[in-house]
This record gives structure tokens, C-alpha cells and sequence, in this order.
């Protein structure tokens, strides 16, 4: 006596282990909810009370309110992205290493150091300007492309690390 092949699929009611949208959308309002609620904590303390309802600080802002506090909270991260982008430069970390720490989008024409530095500086033609951890100088970075003598304004004579970069990227002068 044979028993039928069992097929799992033949009912949704009785397979508890089928993906649905249940438990997960659940976890996922959850994780929502609670960045929702940080970021009202956060920004309010940052930016003071009087900037949004008068809703509770600890209740989960409503959808509108909560588009303005995510995008008031990027905008905060793509700042903070800036300067730690300017600190790694400092650092001597080059433009194509900080690339990928951005997580920005690369136009097929584009190549990575250019795409991090047009991110960095917002597309200002007159650079950016970042400290020097070797010569203690203020430098401003003209980007990734051209001249390697000229990009970087600013290095003491004496700057080890300009001194490297700029033989380094010419071989042989
Ligand atoms: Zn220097």
C-alpha cells in the first residue's frame, strides 16, 4: 500500500514554512519604525523641538514627517560622508580608494578617482579643500585628473608625502 506522493504545494492554508509577506514585512516595519523613531530623537535633539510637530519625540512620526526627517538625516550623513571622504585625503588615501566607500553611481565614461572626487566636491570647479597629515598645510584638491605637481595647492616644499605622490605618479622625473 502506496501513500500518494506528497505535494506541498497543492494548498496555501497548511504550509506554515512558505514564504509570504507576513513575518517578514514585519521585521521590516519594525527596522522602519525603529529608524524612524532615531532619527526623530536624533534630529530634534540636533535641530531643537520647534523644527517639527509637536508630536511626542518618542512616538513613530507619520509618513510625511518621516520623509523629511530621512531626508534631512541624509542629507546629515552625505555631509558627514564629505568630511570623512576630505579626512581620508588627508590621510594620503587616493581618490580611487575612496570610491567605493561612497557607494556613488559611476557613468560608463567615468573613472572611479573622478566619479569619488565630482561626489566629494559637489561639482565646484575651484577643488576641495582638506589638511595635510604629513606637512600640516591646508591643500586644495583640484581632483584625481591632470597634472599631478598641480592638483594638490598648498604642500610645503618639504611634504614627504606630495613628494612621493608626485615622483610616484611619473615615474622617472
Ligand atoms: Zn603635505
Amino acid at each position: 500500500m502506496e501513500d500518494p506522493p506528497q505535494h506541498n504545494n497543492d494548498g496555501q492554508t497548511d504550509s506554515p514554512t512558505r514564504l509570504d509577506e507576513g513575518p517578514h514585512s514585519t521585521v521590516r516595519s519594525d527596522v522602519d519604525n525603529a529608524i524612524a523613531k532615531a532619527l526623530n530623537r536624533v534630529l530634534r535633539a540636533r535641530l531643537g523641538d520647534e523644527v517639527f510637530t509637536s508630536r511626542p519625540a518618542e512616538e513613530i512620526p507619520p509618513p510625511a514627517e518621516t520623509l523629511r526627517l530621512a531626508l534631512m538625516a541624509t542629507q546629515a550623513s552625505q555631509e558627514l560622508m564629505r568630511g570623512c571622504a576630505l579626512r581620508l585625503r588627508g590621510e594620503a588615501t587616493p581618490w580611487e580608494e575612496i570610491f567605493p566607500l561612497l557607494g556613488v553611481a559611476l557613468h560608463p565614461d567615468q573613472d572611479p578617482a573622478e566619479a569619488a572626487y565630482q561626489w566629494v566636491s559637489s561639482g565646484q570647479t575651484h577643488g576641495v579643500l582638506w589638511t595635510c597629515n604629513s606637512c600640516q598645510r591646508p591643500i586644495r584638491d583640484f581632483g584625481p585628473a591632470g597634472n599631478p605637481t598641480q592638483r594638490e595647492a598648498g604642500h610645503a616644499d618639504s611634504c614627504q608625502r606630495h613628494r612621493r605622490e608626485t615622483t610616484g605618479d611619473r615615474a622617472g622625473t
